[in-house]
């Protein structure tokens, strides 16, 4: 089913600033979700990942009447030291920390796990797609003495084996674990920490894993719903948790998939 239905405008994040960490284009989930923060009245620092990106990613914040953006590489402390002070220092505190970042190596993303995962490319997927939130969601509580929520994004790969998902399966799991030891520390603080395991939607990272378009496929035509994830459904998750909506949720994995979580067995042929 096509994507085509138009959130409503609200004041659900009304009064609430926050950054979201991980748009690279019109496509990414990152950008669906700040849609939806924006359109509900949040104000968001966005971060990206160097300058190359700024071209994509600076007519679309604008688009949405907003201007706040630092680039940010979560592999480079210093470089992630001056996003969250240039952040501190424009706001004072935030509400809302959305991270949606991972990578892994093309090599890394195709046939077998145990064959094709070396040392390097292991630390790498585990730097960038998990590390990159355990250290994001410590900068961003130190600026949260109000309380906050927290969100990272996930997928079924962590739970189940999925074919050339491989690594990204194995981080993705670790940055589920990492999302409820996140949520137990901050909690005492007043931060719900949260992810939400979306089914494949195409989007430049799943362009990266080979058969990424059979996988979308399948999530579909296996799907309790018989359609595709949508991304309004994703970043409408996110709008919940991330707001006064989502009080009492915290160390959650919410599936945003059309229910393909749920299927053990597909249907069956008639016999
Ligand atoms: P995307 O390619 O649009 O987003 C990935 C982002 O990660 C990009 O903005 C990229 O710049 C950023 N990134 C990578 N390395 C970085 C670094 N060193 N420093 C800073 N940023 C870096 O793709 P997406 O599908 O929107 O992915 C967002 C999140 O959603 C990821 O965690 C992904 O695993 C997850 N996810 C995607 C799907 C899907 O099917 N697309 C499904 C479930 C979960």
């Amino acid at each position: 089913m096509a994507d085509d239905w138009t959130p409503p405008e609200g004041t659900l994040m009304k009064g609430k600033r926050g950054i979201v960490m991980g748009v690279a284009n019109q496509n990414s989930i990152a950008w669906g979700i700040a849609q939806q923060l924006a359109a509900q009245g949040a104000e968001i620092a966005f971060t990206y990942q160097g300058e190359n990106l700024e071209r994509r990613v600076r007519p679309l914040v604008e688009s949405i009447g907003m201007d706040f953006m630092i680039p940010a590489d979560v592999t480079d402390d210093a470089s992630m030291d001056a996003a969250f002070a240039s952040v501190k220092e424009k706001w004072g505190k935030i509400d809302f920390l959305v991270h949606s970042i991972a990578f892994a190596g093309k090599d890394e993303l195709v046939g077998s796990m145990v064959e094709n995962t070396s040392r390097e490319g292991f630390r790498r997927a585990m730097d960038i797609s998990v590390y990159s939130f355990i250290d994001s969601a410590r900068r961003a509580a130190e600026i949260m003495p109000d309380g906050g929520a927290m969100i990272c994004m996930t997928y079924l790969g962590a739970e189940r084996t999925v074919p050339s998902y491989n690594v990204m399966g194995v981080a993705k799991a670790a940055l589920e674990a990492s999302t409820r030891y996140a949520a137990r520390d901050l909690g005492t603080q007043g931060i719900r920490v949260n992810a939400i395991s979306a089914g494949a939607m195409r989007t430049l990272s799943l362009a990266g894993i080979r058969g990424g378009k059979s996988l979308m496929g399948t999530g579909r035509d296996w799907s309790l719903l018989k359609e595709d994830t949508r991304m309004s459904g994703v970043a409408g998750c996110a709008l919940y948790l991330l707001s006064d909506l989502g009080h009492s949720i915290a160390g959650e994995v919410i599936h945003v998939d059309a229910g393909f979580h749920a299927v053990g067995v597909p249907e069956l042929p008639e016999e």
